[in-house]
């Protein structure tokens, strides 16, 4: 008797839909989802809104964003196999350019290993016009002129970004060595900001 039920039950989910989709779909005829709007899923980046300031790296509790310099490129990667979704870098990004995404879909076959497992970017880096080294992502070089114009003192502004266009042309080494010859002294802003 007990075997006939189920096999009536089984016949009559030919017909009526028995079980919902996971985690999203429709019913009935309404569309559902059960991803929480405040899920912490796989961090997404947007490369154009990235400077390349690496405060995500250095926040990151999981150690798992890593990079390394090739050419004139710095290479960006987030191994998702290591990332423990804790929010960190989104919180630090100072241009909300990496968020944690609804996504959390996250195995994969070893042959899509480089499309699903890491997280990639990379921005371009500036040579040092002294000794060539490469010191600094050009997109937080251009970020800083742009802070600097609009948040020193505009009575000094136009001075001090002069003097900045010079001072990123350098790597910090260099800086330090040539501060004489190319005459960049930026403690002069504060004594005229009567910072002291
Ligand atoms: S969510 Fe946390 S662990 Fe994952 S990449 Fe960001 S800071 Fe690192
Ligand atoms: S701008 Fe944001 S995503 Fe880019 S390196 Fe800095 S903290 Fe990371």
């Amino acid at each position: 008797m007990k075997n006939v039920k189920t096999l009536i039950e089984a016949l009559k989910s030919f017909y009526n839909q028995e079980t919902i989709s996971y985690p999203i779909g429709e019913w009935p005829g309404k569309k559902y989802s059960n991803i929480p709007e405040t899920l912490r899923g796989k961090p997404i980046i947007d490369e154009e809104k990235c400077i390349g300031c690496e405060a995500c790296y250095n926040a990151c509790s999981a150690f798992t964003i890593k990079f390394f310099e090739d050419g004139n490129e710095r290479k960006y990667n987030i191994d998702i196999n290591k990332c423990v979704f804790c929010g960190r870098c989104e919180d630090v990004c100072p241009e909300d350019a990496i968020k944690l995404s609804n996504e959390f879909e996250l195995t994969h076959f070893p042959e899509r290993k480089e499309e699903k497992r890491y997280v990639k970017w990379i921005k371009l880096l500036k040579d040092c016009k002294n000794c060539g080294e490469k010191f600094a992502a050009i997109d937080q070089i251009n970020k800083i002129h742009e802070r600097i114009s609009l948040n020193i003192n505009p009575k000094v502004s136009e001075e001090a970004l002069k003097d900045y266009e010079i001072y990123s042309n350098y790597c910090p080494k260099c800086r330090k060595i040539l501060s004489y010859k190319i005459g960049i002294n930026p403690t002069k802003y504060y004594l005229r900001l009567g910072r002291g």
